[in-house]
């Protein structure tokens, strides 16, 4: 970190949704390094970082989501901050995901941000008066939205709508003072994908095998991911919105010559 940014974000209170582990928990410690007063939401919040405020519901849950924002609210005072980060992974085609895989998982990835956003608007407002240029909301979001990865129709689908989403809440709240934003990381060294690693016969050669595949010759690092959401989040960004920003180590971007 350097000086500009220390402490950039004091006085700027943040809900992080899923920010019990992996991208998440390294956006909220990051907030909150940043001078930050920082919430998490999670289903399972035993992994929220040091210093964090912590609040429990599934985004699934409409009215546990609405109870939970208003308490995370009332316990940092407003809300000028938040990173709409929870989401899961589903693997296949469209004839391997059936209709309630479907529906589970958008239930999750799209409908969780537009629930938590509905809850976090009216507070958000509230606070741009105060704080111009330094309420947002952050979406994260995945190169799954444009990149056409195999066997992941259901994903993909619903990283597509939260880009589209994106963009669409960044017109509607433009004029209110809510930027709105979202990251798309490539592979992301976060515990979902050690889980996902941890199912091959070898995890150890299917890591340096995923590692090889990347552009940079490794993954994303959670903590690269924090920087990106921390940075659209701070008033270094005040002019930023309606923004997709890869941190996906060239994944996208980069056409490099099979070797
Ligand atoms: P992770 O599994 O390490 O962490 C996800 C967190 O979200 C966990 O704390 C979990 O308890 C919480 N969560 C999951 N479902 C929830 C629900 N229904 N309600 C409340 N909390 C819930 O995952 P991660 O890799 O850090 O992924 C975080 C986000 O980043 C996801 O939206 C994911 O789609 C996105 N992403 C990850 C990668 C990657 O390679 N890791 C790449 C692109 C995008």
């Amino acid at each position: 970190m350097n000086s500009s940014q220390d402490r950039d974000l004091q006085g700027l209170t943040a809900l992080v949704t899923g920010g019990a582990s992996g991208i998440g928990a390294a956006t909220a410690a990051l907030l909150t390094a940043r001078g930050a007063r920082v919430a998490v939401l999670d289903r399972d919040p035993a992994g929220a970082p040091p210093g964090t405020l912590a609040v429990t519901a599934d985004v699934a849950d409409g009215p546990a989501v609405r109870a939970a924002v208003a308490e995370a609210v009332g316990l940092l005072g407003g809300l000028h901050i938040l990173v709409n980060n929870a989401g899961i992974g589903a693997i296949g085609t469209v004839e391997e995901n059936d209709d309630d895989e479907w529906l589970r998982v958008l239930d999750i990835n799209v409908l969780g941000m537009v629930r938590t956003a509905r809850a976090a608007l009216p507070h958000l407002r509230a606070a741009a008066a105060d704080r111009p240029g330094c309420v947002s909301i952050t979406n994260t979001c995945s190169i799954a939205a444009t990149a056409g990865l195999p066997q992941r129709a259901l994903y993909s689908a619903s990283k597509g709508a939260v880009l589209s989403l994106t963009l669409a809440m960044a017109a509607d709240h433009v004029r209110e003072g809510v930027r709105v934003n979202c990251v798309n990381p490539g592979t992301a060294d976060t515990p979902w994908i050690g889980r996902l690693l941890d199912r091959a016969d070898d995890p150890a050669a299917e890591r340096a095998a995923l590692n090889a595949r990347q552009p940079l010759g490794r993954l994303v690092a959670a903590d690269e991911v924090a920087a990106a959401i921390a940075y659209l989040a701070s008033p270094a960004a005040a002019s930023v919105t309606g923004t997709a920003l890869a941190v996906d180590g060239g994944m996208q971007g980069l056409r490099l010559r099979p070797t």
